[in-house]
């Protein structure tokens, strides 16, 4: 069992709230998607309305060492930003030592201080006992939100929970785990399915796990070649992954074996290059000619889709149908997201990552059930394993 924050007594007290402020940001290192900063808020505010005195702590990339490059500076802006005028938050240059000491000591209840980028220390990724120790002297009371890593024993998610008096989950880890939780409990069906993006290898273990539970599987994107070429179709030049062949032709035998609906592209957008100079062109055909690459789904598999998703009671989808950065290939991932947007009587999940962007810059967030700020994490966690960050929960 775990606890959650608002059931904490954090009146007058410090408390350090792990989130997931790793953000994607633009060359002038503006955040150009704020969903996950904007889902901590519920958690923060709690605190603040309680009257702690809150300190955050997050990664932000993979820095080698301090590098400014990986400052959690303007997720800090854009937190101020969210929280209006009159919040106060204040950035801290380093996430232990003498410095975050006595601006922890200085902070006031409602003030928040975001700590620097725990991965500027090599001890936060290793989960090293000394560095976990630093960061839990800061406050006695613990709060993972970071749903987004809740995959690694670090440090900030793991290592440091030990070393605590209090210890709890935030409203967004809280909300992850309810929704994702749906789908592997009891999901009401038809549970229909929906998987792209490039690999069949990081989505393999989901579909084995979600496979007894489903109704139908949709795949597209670049690792619905993998699945075609195992079963003897020819992909061209498309992207494929020849080691996870036998693996792909089991996954399709299960399905039949179980009575599943196994969908695969079964006509396609394709082209000789991929290159702005080489137009697309409409195969209308499971197979691709020897000399073209496969890089969206073509309009005949968008509506069958489409019906599929209209008629689900469940929905989870991650990974796009194609080369979505390329807007000419984007329709695939468009025509998913639209569709599981227009069932209102579903409940609809949508994974983070690639999928999880997709559906942020179409606009259709507030149409989807639950967009989950973990691409990685809820992938392990559908896959059925337990999260280091949830464990460490656990009392
Ligand atoms: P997610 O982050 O949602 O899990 P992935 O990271 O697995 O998704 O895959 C996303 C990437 O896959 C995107 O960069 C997209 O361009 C690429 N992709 C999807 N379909 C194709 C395709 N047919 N050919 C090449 N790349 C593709
Ligand atoms: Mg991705």
């Amino acid at each position: 069992m775990i606890r959650y924050v608002d059931d904490l007594q954090l009146t007058d007290k410090r408390v350090f709230i792990r989130v997931d402020f790793n953000v994607p940001l633009d060359d002038q290192r503006k955040v150009t998607d704020d969903a996950r900063i904007r889902e901590a808020l519920p958690t923060i505010e709690l605190a603040r309305e309680a009257g702690a005195k809150i300190i955050l702590g997050s990664h932000l990339g993979r820095p080698k060492g301090v590098d400014p490059k990986y400052s959690l500076e303007p997720a800090a802006s854009r937190l101020s930003e969210l929280l209006g005028p009159e919040a106060s938050v204040i950035l801290a240059d380093d996430c232990i030592g003498d410095g975050v000491k006595k601006l922890v000591r200085d902070l006031q209840n409602r003030q928040i201080l975001m700590l620097e980028n725990l991965r500027f220390h090599k001890e936060e990724e290793a989960n090293d006992p000394d560095f976990a120790r630093a960061l839990a002297s800061l406050a006695p009371v613990y709060v993972n939100d970071a749903f987004g890593t809740a995959h690694r024993a670090h440090a900030s998610t793991a290592g440091m929970v030990a070393f605590v008096k209090e210890k709890a989950g935030g409203l967004l880890l809280k909300k992850e785990l309810e929704f994702l939780g749906k789908l592997i409990l009891k999901p009401q069906g038809p549970f229909v399915v929906v998987l792209g993006g490039a690999k069949v290898s990081d989505k393999i273990k989901v579909i084995e796990n979600l496979m007894p539970k489903l109704d139908a599987l949709l795949v597209g994107g670049a690792m619905a070649y993998t699945f075609l070429k195992a079963q003897g179709v020819e992909v061209g030049k498309s992207r494929v992954e020849e080691d996870k062949l036998p693996l792909s032709l089991k996954a399709v035998e299960a399905a039949e074996r179980l009575g599943k609906t196994f969908l695969l592209p079964i006509d396609h957008l394709a082209s000789a290059e991929i290159s702005e100079k080489s137009p697309p062109r409409e195969i209308d055909d499971r197979a691709i000619p020897r000399e073209l690459i496969g890089l969206d789904i073509g309009p005949r598999t968008r509506a069958q889709f489409r019906r599929h998703i209209a008629r689900a009671k469940t929905v989870f989808w991650n990974g796009p149908m194609g080369m979505f950065e390329d807007f000419r290939y984007a329709e695939g991932t468009r025509e998913v997201a639209r569709a599981m947007a227009s069932n209102r009587q579903a409940i609809t999940v949508v994974g983070g990552g690639d999928s999880g962007a997709a559906i942020h810059q179409l606009g259709l967030a507030d149409k989807i059930t639950h967009v989950s700020t973990g691409g990685g994490a809820s992938l392990e966690f559908l896959e059925g394993r337990q999260l280091p960050g949830v464990v460490a929960l656990e009392a």
